[in-house]
């Protein structure tokens, strides 16, 4: 028998992998409802609403693909994002019309790249911070417009103490692309993530326990546990907090279209907000005369908020690697997921993550062999 702690992603799938392999497994999820937080949920208007924040899925990987299409149907989505700066309107990632626009000039997708080339600091090849990451990507003035507030208010922290992976998320186009993302698969969910997560967890092996806390003492009553919650509540903080932030969401509701798209981010310091969400406009095949917002803001993550983005600071790394230590040492206890690894992992790579390692508990199980693969 195994136990799978959280119901998001990353437990769903290792679940339903280890119960078409044939193993007995209990979900245990503390909330009231299965899917983490991509759960999302229809609200009173007729609007599908991302409850915790708009998820985007996104993927290059053709085998996590093919896994969340055969759980419901992904309705083609290119994700677009626009940036209010000083009162102006800008596309997100910083594209040729951002360039041309930010600094009011014409150039051409090859004056552009000549352009940018002028303003960064090619002698940083080895980007440590997410300064570093924006003076070499996109040089100092869009840095200065475009992340250094965004970023103080969504981390709490000064750019100089934050990895170069979080700005390496975002690409830069000299051509007009808008799209967010660059990877060849996107999509929404007709009926939204939730139906998907329970289609998931729809086994004659999966057992799911919503509205159960699971004590970490109790691995010792299953031959392995896959633990998808926080990585430092595991071990009861002994080595001190994980900072991670949390998020506020403000929701109104308006008639007609509030915004036109769906995320605005508002990187200016004295806006206190970082974006704003219309949940609407994930659902573009749906029609509603009202319209759902969500004014998001981050602040630090204290004990009863939800987790939602583990900071990672460069000097905090090495309470990490205590943990990291001796999360490896367990031999009965996977970890797993964005929280339960502490990295910014996105839906796709939870999904192939768990794929893989299903992979290979099968594979050990089958050799008569501990189930741990590392
Ligand atoms: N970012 C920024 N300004 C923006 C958008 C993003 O500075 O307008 C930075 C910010 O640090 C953010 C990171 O880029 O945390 C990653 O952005 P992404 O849109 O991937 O964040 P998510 O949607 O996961 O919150």
């Amino acid at each position: 028998m195994f136990a799978v702690v959280g119901a998001g992603f990353s437990g769903s799938v290792i679940a339903r992998q280890l119960a078409e392999a044939g193993f007995k497994v209990t979900v245990f999820e503390s909330r009231n409802h299965v899917a983490g937080n991509c759960f999302t949920e229809r609200h009173e208007t007729g609007v599908m609403k991302h409850v915790y924040g708009p998820h985007i899925f996104h993927t290059q990987h053709q085998e996590v693909w093919d896994f969340i299409n055969r759980f419901g149907e992904m309705v083609p989505y290119v994700h677009k994002v626009k940036a209010t700066v000083q009162g102006e309107i800008f596309t997100l990632p910083i594209n040729l019309n951002t360039i041309n626009k930010f600094f009011g000039l014409d150039l051409s997708e090859e004056e552009a790249q000549q352009f940018l080339a002028s303003k960064i600091d090619s002698s940083i090849s080895d980007p440590v911070t997410f300064v570093d990451q924006a003076l070499r990507f996109v040089g100092p003035e869009l840095y200065e417009a475009f992340f250094a507030g965004y970023t103080r208010k969504q981390w709490g922290v000064d750019p100089l103490d934050l990895p170069a992976s979080i700005l390496a998320r975002l690409p830069v186009r000299y051509n007009d692309d808008e799209s967010y993302f660059s990877h060849p698969y996107q999509g929404i969910p007709r009926n939204g993530y939730t139906p998907i997560v329970e289609a998931i967890l729809e086994h004659v092996n999966i057992s799911v326990l919503l509205g159960t806390e699971f004590d970490p003492q109790d691995v010792k009553k299953y031959d392995h546990t896959f633990w998808t919650g926080p990585l430092d509540a595991f071990f009861k903080y002994e080595f001190g907090n994980l900072g991670y932030r949390t998020l506020d969401f403000a929701e109104e509701v308006h008639d007609g279209d509030f915004q036109g798209c769906a995320v605005m981010n508002f990187p200016d310091e004295d806006i206190p907000i970082t974006r704003i969400t219309e949940h609407k406009h994930f659902a573009h095949w749906e029609n509603h005369d009202q319209t759902v917002i969500y004014r998001e803001s981050s602040r630090l993550c204290e004990e009863g908020d939800i987790p939602y983005y583990p900071i990672r600071l460069v000097k905090e790394m090495d309470v990490l690697e205590k943990y990291l230590k001796v999360a490896g040492e367990q031999t009965n206890v996977s970890f797993l997921g964005r929280l339960g690894t502490y990295r910014y992992l996105d839906m796709d790579v939870t999904i192939k993550e768990a794929l893989e390692l299903a992979a290979q508990v099968i594979k050990s199980a089958n050799h008569g062999q501990s189930v741990k693969p590392f």
